[in-house]
């Protein structure tokens, strides 16, 4: 065998959809908070909207993904427009025990989940007798197995499925492009039977075996952020019971999963109060700060998404690319011109404009870099793309 060629970036697939248009999907039991967080994200997408540009699906949002950094870059250039990043988020009506074979609409919720690419799994911690538990009682750990069961039986049910067809092809018709396929599926259906009762993401699948499960979408290989939902007094004490067995949990069962303590009563509540100065003076009564922050932010990471910036006096934007984007792919996002006639990019950190104050202070200090084809574009450049407008035109910039 010739020997391999050094990788620029030695890189795993994603286990997912390509692409920059993704979502997070809220799941979880009836009355555990799904909506009142999702009414909540509405209304922080609303106040920040600034183009008249809303999607129509009341079950739709999409928010802006806050960022100390861009913010920093707008107060710099004082654009005339300003453009986040934003992410996607699909309210999805509460599972039941039993979806994966029809019950309470199931199958149709399940396959709204099928549509999303990463997960907010709303966890009910909250006690309230005034509000039904579906199961008559709290029980966080009993919760998320019912969810994540009801997803892993539908999972068993596709793998079986397209597990047929493998084995027609390969192992009767011996065709051998069919070999990887039927490995893949047999490992699944194997790990997410009663017995084992894995989820697709708890192997670490290579990257020939990531394209088959990628034809496919599983649901348990679907990132998740679990967001627990806390009553408001606990979680302004941030005291539960439940707490460290979830944790636990989550570990054992989901590792590197990330778990967020929130209230989404508290967060109503917050966003009620009339201005920001209310807000922060609650918070400061309280000591416990908002987290929509940070969940709109794990959840845009959890998509393994990112941005790079672009900024000048006209617009400074927020692009939102996918990890591992080359340079020229990134330009594409702007313009597909940009990515055929790529030439190059010049890249400047946000710290490098930071600490120099300007564009031309980075430049002075030899920290404004020129990179080709090959680089990879990393969270939060500030990118100036260089490329060749085409036949008969000299060179442009943007
Ligand atoms: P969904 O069915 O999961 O969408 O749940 P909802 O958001 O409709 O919430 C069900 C009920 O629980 C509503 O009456 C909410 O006001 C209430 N609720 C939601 N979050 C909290 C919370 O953090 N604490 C308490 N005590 N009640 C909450």
């Amino acid at each position: 065998m010739p020997p391999k060629k050094a990788p620029v970036v030695e890189r795993k697939p994603i286990i997912g959809r390509m692409g920059t248009n993704l979502r997070m999907g809220i799941v979880g039991l009836p009355n555990v908070g799904k909506s009142t967080f999702f009414n909540v994200l509405t209304k922080l997408s609303a106040a920040a909207e600034n183009f008249p540009f809303c999607t129509i699906d009341p079950n739709e949002g999409r928010v802006p993904v806050p960022d100390k950094r861009f913010e920093e870059l707008c107060d710099m250039f004082k654009p005339a427009s300003k453009v986040p990043a934003y992410l996607n988020v699909t309210d999805i009506a509460g599972l039941v025990k039993g979806a994966a074979e029809g019950a309470g609409l199931g199958n149709a919720f399940l396959s709204h989940i099928k549509a999303c690419d990463g997960i907010f799994h709303m966890v009910r911690v909250f006690d309230d007798e005034d509000i039904t538990h579906v199961e008559g009682n709290v029980d966080p750990i009993r919760d998320i197995e019912i969810i994540n069961n009801e997803l892993r039986y539908k999972d068993l049910e596709m793998a079986k499925k397209v597990f047929k067809e493998a084995e027609t092809r390969f192992v009767r018709a011996n065709d051998k492009t069919w070999k990887c396929d039927y490995e893949v599926l047999t490992r699944l259906i194997d790990m997410l039977g009663e017995e084992k009762k894995q989820w697709a993401k708890q192997y670490d699948w290579n990257e020939k075996e990531i394209e088959v499960l990628n034809k496919h979408l599983f649901l348990t290989t679907k990132p998740v952020v679990y967001l627990l939902n806390m009553t408001e007094k606990e979680y302004i004490k941030k005291k539960n019971k439940w707490l460290v067995k979830i944790k636990q949990w989550v570990d054992e069962n989901d590792k590197g999963a990330v778990c967020i303590l929130y209230s989404a009563q508290y967060e109503a509540t917050l966003q009620g109060l009339g201005s920001d100065e209310e807000r922060e003076a609650m918070i400061k009564e309280t000591g416990a700060p908002s987290q929509m922050d940070k969940i709109i932010t794990q959840g845009y990471k959890a998509l393994h998404l990112q941005y790079f910036f672009t900024a000048g006096a006209d617009e400074c934007k927020c692009w939102t690319i996918q990890k591992g984007y080359t340079a020229p792919k990134a330009a594409g996002r702007i313009h597909g011109d940009f990515e055929k006639g790529f030439i190059m990019a010049d890249v400047m950190k946000f710290d490098d404009l930071k600490e120099h104050g300007s564009e031309n202070a980075v430049k002075a200090a030899g920290k404004y870099r020129q990179q080709g084809k090959q680089y990879v574009v990393e969270d939060g450049d500030i990118i100036l793309f260089k490329f060749n407008a085409g036949a008969g035109l000299s060179d442009k910039k943007k």
